[in-house]
C-alpha cells in the first residue's frame, strides 16, 4: 500500500498528545511529526510513563537516573516544540530496567497503564493521539506494552479512537540501515562479527498502510517546505544529540567509529572487568576458546549506551557485541529522512 501525508489543519486547530514509554522516544519515534504538528501550529503535549532509567550508568542509582534524564527531556520537549511535558503517573511507579523485568511497563497491570492513558485522554482532550505502532516501534517490550495499551485506552473514546496513530518504521529502511551499518563496521579479520542492534526491530512491510505525519505540502511554494523540512531536521538531530552526543549530528561513520574506538584493542590485559562482564572463569573459557583475550567492551562509559536500548548484560557477559537499536534508527533517519515519520493507524 502506498503512504498518504496525513493533512494537517491550518494553523492553531487543536492539541496532540503523544505518549511514550521512555525519555528520548519522544525523538527516536515521533520527533519530526511533532516539529511538523509545532509548525503548523498545534499544541503538542507529552506525557511519558517511565524515567528512561537504564539508559543512564547504573551507578548513579534510580532515582538520580530518572532526575539526569528528566533534565534532558526538558530540553528535548524545548527542541522539539513540545509545550508541556509530564509523568504518566508518578514517577517511579515504573521504571526502565532495559527488558521486561520486574517492576517495568512491559510487566504493568495492563488495566493500570490503560487506566493512566485515559486519565491523560480526559485532561488534555486531545485531537490527535501518537505513540509507538503496535510491534513497538523496535520491539523493545515497554514500548509494545504502551502501544497496546494507548490503542485499548482510545477504543472506548469516540472523540480520539479515529484519530490515533503508533510510529512505524518501513522495513525497507532497516534493511537499508543494516546493510549501510555493516558496510561502515566491515569487521578486520581478527574481530569477531559485531552484532548490530538487538535483532528486534524489523519494521513494517508492504501490507501495511502507513501514513506520513509532515508538512503538507499542498498549496505551498516547495521553497517553503523545503525551509520547514531543514528546520525539522536541524531541531531532530539537535533533541538526540541531548541524550547522546553527537548521536543526531556526528557524521554515521563517525558514531559507527566513535563506537570501536571505545572497545579494548584485542590483547590488552587491562580489561576493565567488572561486575557486569565475564567473571573470570568465564573470561578463561574465551580465551581457552578463542586462543586470545576477547575484545570484550570495555565496562566504563560506552556499556550504559550499548545496551541502553536493549539491556541485556548477559549478551556482554558472553562476550556478544552489538550496537544498540539507537543506532539503527539513526542509519534509518539518515536514509529515509529526518523530517518524516510514519504512523500505522491504531
Ligand atoms: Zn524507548
Amino acid at each position: 500500500m502506498g503512504e498518504v501525508t496525513m493533512p494537517l489543519e491550518p494553523r492553531g486547530t487543536g492539541t496532540a498528545l503523544v505518549v511514550h514509554a521512555h525519555p528520548d522516544d519522544e525523538v527516536f519515534a515521533t520527533g519530526a511529526a511533532t516539529l511538523a504538528l509545532g509548525h503548523a501550529g498545534w499544541r503538542v503535549v507529552l506525557r511519558i510513563a517511565t524515567g528512561g532509567e537504564a539508559a543512564e550508568h547504573p551507578a548513579v542509582g534510580e532515582t538520580e537516573a530518572r532526575r539526569l534524564r528528566l533534565a534532558k527531556l526538558s530540553r528535548s520537549c524545548e527542541l522539539l516544540t513540545i509545550a508541556e511535558y509530564d509523568w504518566l503517573t508518578e514517577p517511579g511507579q515504573w521504571v526502565d530496567r532495559g527488558g521486561a523485568q520486574a517492576g517495568t511497563l512491559a510487566r504493568a497491570q495492563r488495566s493500570d497503564v490503560v487506566d493512566a492513558v485515559r486519565q491523560a485522554l480526559a485532561e488534555v482532550r486531545p485531537a490527535l493521539v501518537l505513540t509507538v505502532g503496535s510491534d513497538g516501534l523496535t520491539g523493545h517490550p515497554d514500548h509494545v506494552a504502551m502501544s497496546a495499551a494507548v490503542r485499548e485506552a482510545v477504543r472506548s473514546d469516540k472523540a480520539i479512537s479515529g484519530s490515533t496513530y503508533g510510529a512505524r518504521v518501513r522495513a525497507a529502511d532497516v534493511a537499508a540501515a543494516h546493510a549501510e551499518l555493516a558496510r561502515l563496521l566491515a569487521p578486520a579479520a581478527s574481530e569477531p562479527e559485531l552484532q548490530i542492534g538487538s535483532g528486534r526491530m524489523v519494521g513494517a512491510g508492504a501490507e501495511i498502510a502507513l501514513t506520513e505525519i509532515g508538512l503538507d505540502q499542498s498549496g505551498r511554494a516547495a521553497a517553503t517546505a523545503d525551509v520547514a523540512g531543514s528546520w525539522i531536521e536541524e531541531r531532530r538531530r539537535a533533541a538526540l544529540d541531548v541524550y547522546e552526543s553527537g548521536l543526531g549530528t556526528r557524521p554515521l561513520a563517525d558514531v559507527v567509529a566513535g563506537r570501536r574506538r571505545q572497545r579494548r584493542p584485542p590483547g590488552d590485559r587491562h580489561l576493565a572487568l567488572t561486575e557486569s562482564v565475564a567473571e573470570q572463569g568465564r573470561l578463561a573459557d574465551l580465551v581457552a576458546e578463542q586462543g586470545r583475550l576477547p575484545d570484550l567492551i570495555a565496562q566504563e562509559g560506552p556499556l550504559p549506551d550499548l545496551i541502553a536500548q536493549e539491556g541485556s548484560p548477559p549478551d556482554v557477559a558472553q562476550g556478544r557485541r552489538r550496537l544498540g537499536d539507537s543506532v539503527i534508527l539513526r542509519a534509518v533517519f539518515d536514509l529515509a529522512g529526518w523530517q518524516r515519520d510514519f504512523f500505522e493507524l491504531l
